[in-house]
């Protein structure tokens, strides 16, 4: 039996706009007795059915996957995959000569909250962060062996971390369909080794795709500073389109050395290459002041509101440092992946920064997550990424 989950009077209205979220306080009873992840059904007061979700503890009560008239069938998670992959397809992702890797499913603005599944080359990696998800998982697995036939190669499930974060115990992470070793992606013809078991999040960072590309267009004979560059997209890219110099900075090891395999893998450019292992502030701090094409792609200084005066005075100090120290003429692309910074307050950190360094800046683009990490215009909580290019004189 399904239980039912009946909302004060007037808390219907934020569910028929699509909002994926029900808060505790709209709760006005419950039938039956429900634990963390059990598949519910919402009410509205006077009975009406309005949507399906998992139950959750904490403030956000119930996470909705089906809106009215829509309920729960068996095949509910391959019919979900299925539209999330139209989506990718549409996009032209799906069947590219010169990419074969992207976001197959993002979350809220898919239909499944708690849920990313990265596609890398026939490898499906699964991060989830409900425990209503982590119940289902198998049945997440099956769907995606479903979904992509004999394409797939392996499914590999990679959520012990963040569901430990979000207070939920999990499995270790493991292989739900077969197995494979680290393998090679293609992303805009240029090639990546994914370590989808011991690398960061799913083992690469699909969201910056475009922004990569974007940044192809501003580095052909210039000296370029990929600073948190992780295993090396931006620096890839850099080096492909022509840069004469470029020098990659991140405080994991393990990070450079997956950036020396990648630079292996994409042969045939002509710019040197320097990869520096070292704490980006301190760093940044001492470097000199001839990089004509900067990048500052730092991991999320803000995870939560709580942490936010803090980040907010990490991303002034680098950009300010950057801005400072740029050639004259020179292009910062910039970002902040914290989803408790809105994209106005860090057009102000920029903004902030600029007047400290006295230069003058304007902006080039104002760019963001690519689409296969698409965002509902109901649930602007999904966007994560802000990034700013601009020019400094
Ligand atoms: N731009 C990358 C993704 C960056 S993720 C890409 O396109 O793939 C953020 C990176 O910052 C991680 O690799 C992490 O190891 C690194 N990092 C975290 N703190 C750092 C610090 N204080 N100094 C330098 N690098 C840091």
């Amino acid at each position: 039996m399904i239980n039912k989950i009946f909302l004060r009077k007037g808390r219907e209205e934020s569910i028929k706009r699509f909002h994926p979220w029900v808060f505790s306080g709209a709760i006005d009873k419950v039938e039956g007795s429900v634990t963390d992840g059990d598949l519910v059904e919402l009410y509205d007061w006077k009975g009406e059915y309005l949507a399906t979700g998992h139950a959750a503890t904490g403030s956000i009560a119930v996470k909705i996957y089906l809106f009215a008239p829509e309920k729960h069938t068996s095949d509910i998670w391959l019919k979900k995959l299925k539209k999330a992959y139209a989506l990718r397809e549409r996009l032209g992702y799906t069947n590219s000569a010169d990419s074969n890797a992207y976001r197959l499913v993002f979350s809220e603005a898919d239909g499944l909250p708690g849920v990313i599944i990265d596609y890398y080359n026939g490898v499906a990696v699964i991060q989830l962060h409900s425990q209503g998800m982590e119940l289902i998982k198998n049945e997440l697995a099956e769907a995606v062996k479903q979904l992509y036939g004999d394409k797939l190669i392996a499914v590999y499930n990679k959520s012990k971390e963040t569901l430990l974060k979000s207070g939920i115990k999990s499995d270790d992470d493991s292989f739900l369909y077969n197995s494979s070793d680290a393998h090679t992606i293609l992303e805009n013809g240029h090639s990546f080794l994914i370590n989808f078991i011991e690398g960061q999040k799913t083992g690469f960072f699909l969201d910056q795709r475009d922004n990569r590309a974007l940044l192809s267009r501003y580095v052909t004979g210039k000296k370029v500073l990929n600073a948190f560059c992780y295993t090396g997209g931006f620096s890839i890219y850099a080096l492909m389109a022509g840069a004469n110099h470029v020098t990659s900075l991140d405080s994991s090891q393990k990070a450079m050395n997956a950036l020396e395999v990648n630079l292996a893998l994409n042969p045939g450019y002509k710019g040197s290459h320097k990869g520096v292992v070292a704490d980006a502030k301190e760093w940044l701090g001492t470097m000199e002041n001839d990089y004509e094409v900067i990048v500052l792609d730092p991991p999320a200084f803000a995870k939560r509101q709580a942490d936010k005066h803090r980040a907010l005075s990490g991303y002034k100090y680098i950009n300010q440092t950057a801005i400072s120290k740029i050639k004259k003429g020179g292009i910062l692309f910039t970002f902040s992946c914290s989803q408790a910074i809105s994209n106005e307050q860090f057009t102000s950190i920029i903004m902030a920064a600029a007047i400290e360094a006295g230069r003058d800046v304007k902006i080039l683009h104002h760019i963001g997550h690519s689409p296969d990490h698409p965002v509902s215009i109901f649930h602007p909580e999904g966007e994560y990424l802000k990034g700013l290019v601009v020019m400094v004189d």
